[in-house]
């Protein structure tokens, strides 16, 4: 059956409409298709979220109807599917329709070296308003070598926490401790200094119809200037963090976290908020997928922090504020994180009993934006890569999931 949201749909109804509609007379040739296009595909696919939400066929929170989105508060973006799309061959400017060729704040090199040696090809390019710049972003198929990890066999569990960002055990018994940046933290005096600022000028009221004063909007920007900054920061040593643990490590061993669930707690909430838990995990998986590594998930309700990493006996209550972890069985004295952090690295050395050898990861199909490509697909991976228990180990076998390929990682991501 022919769904009414369909992009197909959509679109050809906004085409019927755009020349009938005398609303639409005066502007809409102004633009370019994809723009419309994207907003439809958007559309199509809030619809398509909103029906299988409501017929229990999707994941995570109940999905609502969706709503109409005014231009002042949508991310400006974007997307590209036809049309000239190039990085030139500075790898300084890209080219894309209607906008002609853009110069770039950062060099588009890598991509532009893998397009002249003809292993990738750009499939779209998306450009968005972000933190108050434009960017550019290429959709690609590319054809990669897996990158070896340093330490191919070692295994590495990764606690994560407030106190420190990160406490990593590896399979070799080292400890290492990734100290919290607190980007946040650092910058709350002078988000208060910009706040006060911006409320003793005239903003915008929806009860009244009030507009902000030109003031307003000057203080309001530059109060976002440093939210900015902020979210830049951890953008960057986010990703320092996660390469350099899937550069090393061929086994990673994460905790799925309730973070949705952690925000919740309102003592808590901005500083789990601050460190970015939940993308943490998001890059460790898709960077070990990028190098063929193994990425181990830990049960939800695996009692990392309450379990001994000496003798495996199980704590009925550890509250946060005990740092330090004293086991009443075998008297063992730990640090709390690093004895969480070891528990996840054996739990990996658990898994691979089981399993095996992790299977290899070829390159993923990317999916084809709107149907530009029509070329068939060949392979179509759905493998459902459970690892299975290991038989007799000390520890409590918590069920284990591996994340894999794209899909699964997705399926499996619950927040
Ligand atoms: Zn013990």
């Amino acid at each position: 059956m022919r769904r009414p949201w369909s992009l197909p749909a959509l679109r050809k109804e906004f085409n019927r409409i755009k020349t009938a509609d005398p609303r639409f007379a005066e502007w809409w040739q102004e633009n370019s298709k994809e723009a419309y296009s994207t907003g439809l595909a958007n559309a199509a696919a809030a619809f398509d979220n909103y029906a299988k939400s409501k017929q229990g066929k999707r994941k995570g929170r109940r999905v609502g109807m969706p709503r109409r989105k005014t231009k002042h508060k949508a991310r400006l973006a974007c997307r590209f599917t036809t049309g000239i799309i190039r990085v030139e061959p500075d790898g300084r400017h890209v080219t894309l329709p209607r906008l002609s060729t853009i110069r770039t704040h950062e060099s588009a090199h890598t991509l532009l070296a893998r397009l002249q040696a003809g292993t990738a090809r750009i499939l779209s390019a998306t450009i968005r308003h972000e933190r108050g710049r434009w960017f550019v972003s290429f959709q690609a198929e590319v054809e990669r070598e897996i990158t070896r990890v340093t330490r191919p066999d070692a295994t590495v569990g990764v606690d994560l926490g407030v106190k420190h960002l990160a406490v990593m055990a590896d399979s070799t018994g080292e400890i290492r401790y990734e100290s919290n940046p607190k980007h946040l933290d650092g910058s709350l005096k002078l988000l208060r200094f910009h706040s006060r600022r911006v409320s003793r000028r005239q903003g915008p009221d929806k009860r009244t119809g009030q507009k902000p004063s030109k003031r307003w909007e000057k203080a309001d920007a530059q109060r976002n200037r440093v939210h900015h900054r902020v979210a830049n920061l951890r953008t960057d040593a986010l990703h320092k963090l996660t390469t350099a643990v899937r550069g090393e490590y061929g086994t990673v061993v994460v905790e799925d976290l309730n973070v949705a669930g952690m925000l919740k707690n309102r003592r808590l909430a901005r500083k789990i908020a601050d460190a970015g838990f939940g993308e943490i995990r998001r890059q460790l998986t898709y960077k070990g997928r990028r190098n063929a590594c193994r990425t181990v998930v830990a049960d939800r309700w695996y009692p990392s922090s309450k379990t001994c990493s000496g003798c495996g006996a199980v704590k009925a209550k550890l509250p946060l504020h005990v740092r330090i972890f004293h086991c009443d069985a075998c008297g063992l004295v730990m640090d709390r994180d690093e004895n969480s952090a070891r528990n996840l690295a054996a739990l990996a050395a658990a898994a691979t009993t089981g399993t095996g050898v992790a299977g290899d990861q070829g390159a993923t199909t990317a999916p084809k934006p709107r149907g530009a490509d029509r070329k068939t697909r060949t392979s179509r991976r759905s493998r459902k890569a459970k690892a299975a228990r290991a038989g007799g180990a000390t520890l409590p076998q918590p069920r284990q999931t591996e994340a894999r390929d794209r899909r699964q990682a997705e399926a499996l991501t619950l927040w």
